[in-house]
């Protein structure tokens, strides 16, 4: 039997995949949760991620046994919601340039040790285990199929997931403004809004994507931030047999619930500015490349047109694993900043729930904990 929390007031701020998944599972759990946006649900990162679930290639154990559980979480959403276009387990497939950095055998060689589900294909093979790719853009030295893997429409998620904390009593503040964290004698006691809103509670989440460590630097903590600028172009919908997640050289794409296709890539990062008003400047011929080399890698070359795009920060930390836990000598205060956070969304909301719940810490979040940031600087400093 769950015990009940219900005596916990917990105020979560954040409207992405972790805020909305803490939420929920804090309600779960039986706390009095208030979820506090400064806009509207999947305004930021969650609603315009690649969100392929996956813990492929080089990872610390620690990190890639978060991300195995994480895609464990999803399986078992997946299949309580069988049929459903929004959450797909159909693989992915990877592979490299054909030039010195090709990893591809040492990729596999790996995964393998680790029991990480992967085949090495080559080119004229892949068709056999998912269709829809253009085998003569695989590069010769084959590429590797992941079965295990798949891909969420966040924004959905979300949505059903706010449905469901409303359904357990949970509060909902969207179109707050910038919300920041009360701290009195040394505790979190509640957040305030720009729009006037204050809300009293006994912990809170900070889980501001991007925004995650300027907050805790407020609060005099430092986690050391990595956050790129980011671009996800969107094609209308066509006629595609894809059905894997497709890691490539010049672009990564899936299949989306109607029938198109969203792409990124890490060389159109490079190409983003971040204009004199605060928005970015995307030029038109980094979006037709993108859609040019998702044509590319698909069977037949379909002509790809723009629906839409999307461009802002992609939440990384500094040293590129997740961020989760209470900040150090402020009790009542925790917060969850991570890359890969729609693989690790489901389970990240599950721990950093019952952690502040229960007071009690989750062994499988001793590696990513805030405090290694300070810990650091102090080495440095000493
Ligand atoms: C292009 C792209 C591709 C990606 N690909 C993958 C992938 O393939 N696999 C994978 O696992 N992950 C991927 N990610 C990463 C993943 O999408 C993110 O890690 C995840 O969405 C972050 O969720 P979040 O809730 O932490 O942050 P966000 O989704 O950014 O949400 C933060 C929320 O906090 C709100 N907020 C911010 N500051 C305040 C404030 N002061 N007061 C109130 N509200 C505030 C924002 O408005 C927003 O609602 C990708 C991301 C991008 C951008």
């Amino acid at each position: 039997m769950t015990p009940s929390y219900a005596h916990q007031r917990v105020t979560v701020i954040g409207g992405g995949i972790f805020g909305v998944s803490s939420a929920v599972h804090l309600a779960r759990l039986g706390a009095h949760v208030t979820l506090v946006t400064e806009g509207a649900f999947a305004s930021e990162a969650s609603g315009r991620s690649l969100a392929w679930l996956n813990s492929a290639r080089f990872r610390s154990e620690e990190y890639h046994r978060l991300r195995v559980i994480g895609i464990d979480r999803w399986r078992t959403l997946a299949s309580r919601n069988e049929g459903a276009a929004w959450l797909r387990f159909e693989g992915g497939l990877t592979w490299d340039a054909d030039d010195a950095s090709n990893r591809i055998a040492e990729a596999f060689a790996h995964e393998q040790a680790i029991g990480y589900d992967s085949m090495l294909l080559a080119a004229g093979d892949v068709a056999k285990v998912t269709p829809g790719i253009n085998a003569a853009a695989i590069s010769r030295q084959g590429a590797i199929f992941n079965p295990g893997e798949g891909w969420v429409d966040l924004p959905t998620l979300i949505d059903i997931l706010v449905r469901e904390l409303t359904s357990l009593g949970g509060q909902v503040l969207t179109q707050t403004g910038k919300a920041s964290v009360d701290i009195k004698g040394g505790r979190a006691t509640g957040v305030s809004c720009a729009n006037g809103t204050r809300v009293e509670a006994d912990a809170v989440l900070v889980a501001t994507g991007a925004a995650v460590p300027a907050m805790a630097q407020q609060a005099g903590h430092v986690i050391a931030d990595g956050t790129p600028v980011a671009l996800l172009v969107k094609s209308k919908p066509f006629k595609s047999a894809l059905r894997a997640v497709l890691n490539t050289p010049n672009v990564a794409l899936r299949p989306t619930p109607d029938g198109a296709i969203v792409c990124d890539s890490a060389w159109s990062e490079e190409e983003l500015n971040r204009g004199s008003n605060g928005s970015y400047d995307v030029r038109p011929a980094t979006v037709e490349r993108l859609l040019s080399e998702a044509s590319n890698v698909l069977e037949g070359n379909p002509k790809l047109e723009l629906e839409s795009y999307h461009c802002g920060p992609k939440p990384v930390p500094g040293d590129g694993e997740s961020v989760i836990g209470p900040l150090d000598g402020i009790p009542g205060y925790f917060v969850a900043f991570s890359h890969s956070g729609a693989t690790l969304g489901l389970i990240t909301g599950e721990l950093i729930a019952h952690e502040i719940v229960t007071g009690e810490a989750s062994p499988l979040l001793a590696k990513f904990r805030p405090a290694r940031f300070s810990r650091h600087v102090e080495a440095l400093a000493s």
